[in-house]
């Protein structure tokens, strides 16, 4: 079985390529002093290609929303190196910075909480318009291109409202306007639907996958829920406490799942079908490890029922291509054991 050591080459039709990103906060250690490190993202490889969507999946606490906010420049990398269109963000200049941002757009996770409450709908488009420098007719052009995207219409209707006035799925739709209009490549798009009724959450996530396959847009869709994935992406990424254990295309990984974790995490889906109600499910016990002292070996191996002791609590698994485009950090799927 193929070993990857050495996960990305730069790949021509890459847009974002992160190597070996870490991203670790130092904290203080007891009452006396001495620092210690939560590991927040530990060593996370993969490249992004233009007009690719991914979901990154993992439990909260694994690290993801730190990994998201990493790659749009809101947190300091502690080490490895993330590069777009070739250029590396992690040595970029404050000037060099404002072109990254323009480059890439944000949907946060609470909509109310991402809108200015005091600005109307027009002035929190205008925004980042006038301040990018944008002419006064581009910039109305500009927004009401951006609310007929998101079906915000007529536009006439909303551009005078406060985001007290919207519901919570126009205010999401507001979001998404916001993070368009300056034509980004990159939407990192960080549990989008998570705080909106469910029977909204569809109707944003398939509004995000029109916008991304009409402008091409490359986005990293953010989730804690695997099952909202087979809406969204090419590509799935789960992550476990500050590392991505497992990769693979949507499609496969779903009907296909490798690691123990991601199994466990299709397991937990609740399945409305009552005949299933007496289906034992192997969800694995215990709780997600502290990152300031994460297990040795394979991270997972405390709550892994599969767990071989001498080699997962010892030795970290490498990433193994068990099939084409369907890799997993996993001693389980070793040839032998190295
Ligand atoms: Fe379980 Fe070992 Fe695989 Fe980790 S490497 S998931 S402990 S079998």
């Amino acid at each position: 079985m193929l070993v990857i050591r050495e996960v990305i080459e730069m790949d021509e039709d890459a847009l974002l390529v992160l190597k070996d990103l870490r991203k670790w906060y130092k904290i203080k250690k007891g009452m006396f002093g001495g620092t210690e490190f939560v590991r927040a993202v530990d060593g996370v490889s993969f490249s992004l290609r233009r007009g690719e969507a991914i979901s990154l999946v993992g439990e909260s606490g694994s690290g993801k929303t730190t990994l998201g906010r990493t790659i749009l420049g809101l947190e300091h990398p502690t080490g490895g190196k993330i590069f777009f269109e070739g250029r590396d963000i992690t040595e970029m200049k404050p000037k060099d910075m404002a072109w990254y941002r323009r480059q890439t757009g944000f949907v946060q996770q609470d909509p109310f909480g991402a809108l200015p409450p005091f600005m109307t709908v027009m002035r929190i488009l205008e925004e980042p318009l006038i301040i990018n420098k944008i002419e006064k007719k581009e910039r109305r052009e500009r927004i009401y291109k951006a609310l007929s995207e998101v079906r915000l219409t007529p536009v006439e209707d909303y551009l005078k409202k406060y985001p007290h006035m919207l519901s919570g799925g126009q205010q999401q739709r507001l979001v998404i306007a916001r993070a368009i209009i300056l034509n980004p490549k990159l939407i990192i798009a960080d549990e989008p639907v998570s705080m909106l009724d469910a029977s909204v959450r569809i109707e944003i996530l398939t509004l995000l996958r029109e916008l991304q396959r009409r402008h091409n847009l490359s986005i990293i869709y953010i989730t804690h829920d695997l099952s909202t994935t087979r809406y969204f992406s090419e590509w799935i990424y789960v992550m476990y406490a500050g590392k991505i254990i497992e990769k693979g295309l949507t499609g496969e990984l779903l009907k296909n799942p490798l690691h123990p974790y991601t199994k466990s995490l299709l397991q937990a889906i609740p399945d409305p079908d009552a005949k299933n109600r007496f289906v034992i499910r192997e969800i694995p016990p215990g709780e997600p490890p502290s990152l300031v002292n994460p297990p040795s070996g394979c991270r997972f191996h405390p709550r892994c029922i599969y767990a071989k002791r001498g080699l997962c609590n010892v030795k970290e698994p490498p990433e193994f291509e068990v099939e084409k485009d369907h890799l997993v950090s996993c001693w389980l799927y070793a040839d032998s054991e190295e």
